[in-house]
């Protein structure tokens, strides 16, 4: 299947990514969100980081100029009818996706397929509530995405093999690496990676070190690029949150209990460098 348009619903931190890769790649992009300055002001995040990597010799203004022209914010679904293949990254909810998704569904073309980035949430699910359940699949990107190598590809129960090869080879054609993953909740990097935020939360409520302490201590100890505070904060604590409670659900196992304080610090809108504030303070990204 050839993939000339892609539409990506969301255009945070994730679907900014998706898109900025998706352009790169040749592809025309449909960046949409609920509200058309959040798609516009997508497209401009997009702009001024691709305008850094000029700046420091990485491509050119040129290549600078095609790669945003072929980026259009958008916030109407119908929008999407010109897509082959659309990525979902919006907010990591099962209802807000499930709406998302019906929509998609009903504006894309037969032959589209509908992915969704989604962290923890079941594909077979979210394929059973389509039109399309044999074209749909999971493309989880990493964080920052022009940056991280990764991609799990998610087979649901429902995906064919044409849906599988075509995601891989548009993977491909973004430069990423990809793995496979069976549809299990938080698939491989964050079964792993939640567990171990998690434990971090314990580890400070406990009072076995400051944030500063544990977070040195992992970079050094265990030669991680962040510890687990700065990661969450990266990540987001609602989203790590979120993705805690779909393991603890659906595994009903308690090792995946989130923890007291990262609940607080969600409940008191501290989400980490998207709000300004989470486990560190942040002034312009810093
Ligand atoms: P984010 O909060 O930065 O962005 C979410 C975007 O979704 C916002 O722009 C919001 O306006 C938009 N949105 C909400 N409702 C919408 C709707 N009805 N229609 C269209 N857009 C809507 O979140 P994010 O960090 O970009 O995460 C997005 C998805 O990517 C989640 O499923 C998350 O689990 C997944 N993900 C996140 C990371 C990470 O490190 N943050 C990594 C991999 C995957």
């Amino acid at each position: 299947m050839q993939v000339d348009v892609v539409g990506v619903i969301g255009a945070g931190q994730m679907g900014r990514g998706i898109a900025q890769v998706a352009a790169q790649a040749g592809c025309e992009v449909l960046l949409l969100d609920r509200d058309l300055d959040v798609a516009k002001g997508g497209k401009a995040r997009i702009d001024k980081g691709l305008a850094r990597s000029v700046q420091k010799g990485r491509m050119t203004e040129e290549e600078r100029a095609a790669i945003v022209a072929r980026v259009r914010p958008v916030t109407d679904y119908a929008e999407l009818a010109t897509a082959d293949f659309v990525v979902e990254a919006a907010t990591e909810n099962i209802d807000l996706k499930s709406k998302i998704f019906a929509a998609a569904d009903e504006a894309m073309k037969p032959a589209g397929i509908l992915a969704s980035n989604t962290s923890s949430i079941s594909l077979t699910k979210l394929a059973a509530a389509t039109k399309r359940p044999e074209q749909v699949v999971g493309m989880h990107f990493m964080n920052p995405v022009p940056r991280m190598k990764l991609v799990e590809i998610v087979r649901a129960l429902q995906t064919s093999d044409e849906t599988f090869t075509a995601t891989r080879t548009l993977g491909d054609r973004m430069g990423k690496t990809l793995v496979t993953t069976k549809d299990m909740p938080g698939f491989i990097v964050n079964r792993l990676l939640i567990p171990f935020l998690n434990e971090g939360c314990f580890a400070l409520q406990e009072g076995l070190g400051t944030v500063e302490d544990i977070d040195v201590a992992i970079k050094l100890g265990l030669n991680h690029p962040m510890g687990p505070f700065e990661l969450s904060d990266l990540i987001g604590l609602d989203t790590v949150l979120y993705i805690g409670e779909v393991l603890h659900r659906e595994f009903g196992d308690d090792k995946y209990r989130p923890p007291a304080i990262l609940r607080n610090y969600v409940a008191a809108g501290w989400l980490g460098r998207k709000s300004g504030r989470g486990f560190y303070m942040y002034e312009g990204g810093k």
